[in-house]
């Protein structure tokens, strides 16, 4: 087992429509993020795939057999938990090694994977001890290793890094990855931290209100957003928005807001040739406003060091932006400071729906 796929999944609680007919296929040996805000369905969609909750409509495929019928034992995954659920009176051998015990896998060669998995893990001193004698990273480590050690076709992940500090769980992405590469799985991930999205998958599915907003490779969800959800939700700061309208002067196009007027590149100026004069919102990502120019045009808000960056709010004069420039910055609150917006890394958004125009 291998590919993944769900057409048309839905799941109602009562009236609460949880996923609404979500499309999607995990390639084999795909890692695939799923993210988007606490209650938008991530985790209705992971248990149905793995068999803990039933779809109300639609249907899951592994490599083109419908396994809805199959209890969550039945199906080839197997799934790690925020809550690690280790059984807190077995030894970390034991608890690796259970699933293969039930499974009536002779002692001999139960030992032998369960010292290879705690090896691959870093965790193998550590066998003799109960979950209560361990670290939170130690037991997000015990409850991996009794994941893994099935071998199953599909590995799905619910937030597993959710309960390690913030250091730990930059260890431990860089080893979750690593352990994709090495195990070649599929890997199905669950997250509301766009950084582990960005960082671990090869596609990544944003998910809002049950509704699937783009799935792409994590640089074409950060450079090309569908929508002005996905475009909020993936970076950090957020993406400046501008709300205002094209105007048309003496042929040349371009957008105009409160306080700001921008040149557009031809390539937006094609996209918004047919809009007429509906209500854009123009995009700009932090590290795309430069803080230089000829002219003054906003002033500082402020300032906010960030080690290598800084990052500065600048007043516009009715709109506020956010500019990523290196540091030190040294301007201080309430002075002019000239702005550009990198005009190839413009967005435009509809208004009304939200949609990328450009
Ligand atoms: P979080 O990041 O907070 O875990 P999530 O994206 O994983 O959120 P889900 O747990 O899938 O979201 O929940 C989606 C929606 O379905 C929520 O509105 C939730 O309240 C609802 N829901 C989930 N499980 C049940 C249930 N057993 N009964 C009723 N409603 C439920």
């Amino acid at each position: 087992m291998a590919e993944v796929r769900l057409e048309n999944v839905s799941k109602a609680f009562g009236d609460a429509v949880a996923v609404d007919a979500l499309n999607l296929t995990i390639a084999d040996r795909e890692f695939l993020t799923m993210v988007g805000p606490s209650g938008c369905g991530k985790s209705t969609t992971l248990r149905m795939i793995c068999g803990l909750e039933k779809a109300t409509g639609g249907e899951v495929y592994f490599d083109d057999q419908p396994v809805g019928y199959l209890p969550a034992n039945k199906r080839d995954v197997a799934m790690v938990f925020q809550s690690y659920a280790l059984y807190p009176h077995k030894t970390v051998a034991q608890n690796i090694g259970f699933a293969l015990k039930m499974m009536r896998v002779p002692r001999t060669e139960i030992d032998e994977r369960v010292a290879a998995t705690a090896r691959s893990l870093g965790i193998e001193k550590l066998l003799d001890r109960r979950p209560k004698e361990l670290s939170g990273g130690q037991r997000q480590r015990v409850a991996l290793g009794r994941a893994v050690i099935r071998d199953a076709g599909a590995f799905l992940l619910d937030e597993p890094l959710s309960n390690l500090d913030a250091q730990l769980r930059v260890d431990m992405r860089a080893e979750l990855k690593r352990l994709h590469a090495d195990l070649k799985r599929t890997f199905i991930y669950v997250t509301h931290d766009q950084v582990e999205a960005m960082t671990m998958s090869d596609r990544i599915a944003v998910l809002s209100e049950g509704v699937l907003q783009q799935c792409a490779p994590p640089e074409e969800i950060y450079s090309r957003p569908a929508n002005m959800f996905v475009a909020a939700f993936m970076g950090s700061p957020a993406m400046n928005f501008l709300r205002g309208g094209i105007v048309d002067e003496g042929g040349v196009r371009r957008f105009r807001s409160a306080s700001w007027t921008q040149d557009l590149p031809p390539s937006a100026v094609r996209a918004t040739e047919a809009l007429g004069d509906r209500e854009v919102v123009l995009g700009i990502r932090p590290e795309d406003v430069t803080l230089d120019g000829p002219e003054n045009h906003g002033s500082v808000f402020v300032s906010e060091p960030l080690g290598a960056d800084a990052l500065v709010t600048v007043d516009l004069g009715g709109d506020r932006v956010k500019a990523r420039v290196p540091a030190p910055f040294r301007s201080a609150v309430d002075s002019a400071v000239p702005v550009t917006f990198r005009a190839d890394r413009l967005h435009l958004f509809d208004a009304e729906s939200g949609s990328a125009i450009h």
